[in-house]
């Protein structure tokens, strides 16, 4: 962020890792707060992966909702939008519901 300046970087936040959803959306606060885009994105049990492998289901539709729905009036509080990064996830937006929902 020092480098590149606010909302020039962003991370992925992955939903689904048995994570208590306060706290991820605590975190997505608290990265917003720094100025990283917090790129909330679900966990996707693909063929081969090591997750599917062990049994570990996509998270519910309800729980990707919640948290992106969240973290998307968070992003909309400190002014920050996915479309205005140049580059990365956030900018492309193919794997996160965010955009859609005004993040
Ligand atoms: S499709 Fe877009 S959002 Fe998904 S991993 Fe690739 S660059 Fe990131």
């Amino acid at each position: 962020m020092r480098v590149f300046g606010r909302n020039r970087v962003s991370t992925y936040l992955l939903i689904g890792l048995g994570e208590d959803p306060d706290k991820l959306v605590a975190a997505a606060r608290h990265l917003i707060a720094l100025g990283v885009y917090p790129f909330v994105v679900p966990y996707r049990p693909l063929v081969g992966a090591l997750g599917r492998g062990d049994g570990i289901p996509a998270p519910s539709h309800e729980l990707v909702a919640d948290i992106t729905d969240r973290v998307a009036r968070e992003l909309q509080r400190a002014g920050m939008r996915g479309s205005d990064q140049e580059a990365g996830c956030a900018a492309c937006g193919a794997c996160s519901a965010l955009s859609s929902v005004g993040g």
